[in-house]
């Protein structure tokens, strides 16, 4: 078992007991779950409208080296760089690169999970460059030092209450006060931060490449000030983010906040093409657009698995999931949890350190149910266990217990041979850690089988 697993299953048995956990994130998914209704109402037929969407994503990944080409080509024609990065590690040599250019002393950043996927805070921390999170539920999390807990609220798991404690220990406000009066605190300093950074750098939700544009949605205005205020604005988005056209945000925009959020539409959307022109009175001198693979293309090779990068990060399927609702956010180690990320972490991050996360799970259907792109999660968890299996990521043991379990399956006689004692001690020892979690197996002392026989003899059944 990986280390990964490991502190998986040590994470994951903890917070299913924790009942104030369990009380914070119910209440929040149930807030979520009312609005999403009202979300849904502007769409005539939803169906169709994930259909579309799911088709055009498609067409955008069947063609994304001639779609990212022609961003990177009409991009460049406003003024803007692109730079191309295979993983995480070349991607910070970059963005360190800008800064040192730049001689940035402290860098704005919005929400984004591409960064939190190639670590940039700490690449920045270790530089000595201050990295300041902007959006207030990722400020939340950076001042407590943990990683975002869900994909769209960073701090899903905290109550008002924990906010204010926070704030009261590390700003020394008053321990009282209101979610109001917190975001005041939190404005005020940020906005000095916006007015100080030399750097300010976002994610993309969508890469435009008809009008090499990157498209930017967000509720608080601080992914604007990020990009507008700094001189230079480095983007950092996943190859997979393309739309082929600007017109797709009329279909791709209402879903991503429906299914989000609940809103009909986010509160702030942007598109960007290029650096402030002259004449124009607000945008960056600069801007650099980082276009960044790290183990995408290895999703896009496999023909099953491409489905996979047609998300939109809406975080639904998370809200979804039993598993997500009961272990958290933290307990997955990995940048994306939930379903999506059981789903991609494995192909992204190695297979034999992550294929555990594909098993965390009830099969349910419940995120493929919910996801507005249509992705056959659960199916895609599915074809993750065969691949692992088919990889050899199964243990000695594992594959001779299933061996005896297939020959025991296929000859009913030698099962019915077996008796209630043989099947309760096999059980026992062989799926002890089953049994830790639950109530004891017990076999009855006749098999459905022999049952039937009797019961067919005695002329019971017809
Ligand atoms: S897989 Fe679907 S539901 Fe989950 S985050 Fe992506 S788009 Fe949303």
């Amino acid at each position: 078992m990986s280390d990964f697993a490991k502190t998986f299953i040590e994470k994951s048995s903890l917070k299913s007991t924790d009942k104030e956990h369990s009380r914070k994130i119910n209440f929040n998914i149930d807030k979520y779950n009312q609005t999403v209704q009202t979300g849904k109402t502007q769409f005539r037929n939803l169906n169709l409208a994930r259909q579309r969407a799911k088709n055009i994503k498609w067409r955008a990944l069947e063609t994304l080296d001639q779609q990212l080409e022609q961003f990177e080509l009409n991009f460049r024609k406003r003024g803007g760089k692109v730079i191309w990065a295979e993983n995480a590690k070349q991607a910070i040599e970059e963005i360190l690169k800008i800064c040192d250019e730049k001689n940035c002393k402290l860098l704005v950043k919005s929400k984004s999970m591409v960064t939190e996927e190639i670590k940039l805070n700490e690449a920045l921390e270790h530089h000595g460059i201050e990295s300041i999170e902007t959006d207030l539920g990722e400020y939340i999390q950076q001042l407590d030092g943990e990683a975002p807990y869900h994909i769209v609220t960073p701090a899903m798991h905290k109550s008002k209450e924990d906010v204010a404690k926070l704030f009261a220990e590390k700003l020394g406000t008053d321990p009282n006060l209101t979610p109001a009066e917190l975001t005041l605190v939190a404005r005020t300093i940020l906005r000095e931060k916006f007015a100080q950074a030399e750097v300010g750098v976002t994610g993309a939700n969508f890469i435009l490449s008809d009008i090499g544009g990157i498209a930017i949605t967000e509720n608080e205005g601080n992914a604007r000030l990020s990009m507008t205020f700094p001189k230079t604005h480095i983007v950092i988005a996943g190859i997979e983010k393309v739309l082929p056209s600007m017109q797709d945000l009329s279909l791709f925009w209402p879903l991503l906040s429906t299914f989000g959020t609940g809103q009909m539409l986010t509160v702030y959307n942007s598109i960007i093409t290029g650096p402030r022109f002259p004449g124009e009175c607000d945008g960056p001198e600069e801007m650099i657009v980082i276009l960044l693979d790290n183990g995408r293309t290895n999703v896009l090779k496999d023909e099953k698995q491409r489905e996979s990068l047609y998300c939109i990060r809406c975080g639904a399927c998370l809200n979804a999931c039993p598993i997500y609702k009961n272990i958290g956010g933290h307990a997955y180690g990995a940048t994306y949890s939930g379903p999506i990320g059981s789903v991609i972490t494995p192909h992204m991050q190695g297979m034999e350190d992550f294929k555990h996360l594909s098993f965390a799970s009830s099969l349910c259907g419940n995120c493929t149910e919910v996801c507005p792109m249509k992705i056959n999660l659960h199916e895609l968890l599915l074809e993750n266990r065969m691949q692992s299996v088919e990889e050899g990521h199964v243990t000695f043991t594992e594959k001779i217990a299933w061996k005896f379990w297939k020959i025991a399956m296929m000859n009913r006689s030698l099962l019915n041979k077996a008796g209630e004692k043989i099947k309760n001690k096999v059980a026992k020892k062989g799926m002890k850690a089953w049994s830790e979690q639950r109530s004891e197996i017990n076999f009855s002392p006749k098999s459905f089988n022999q049952l039937w026989k009797e019961r067919k003899k005695s002329g019971d059944l017809p």
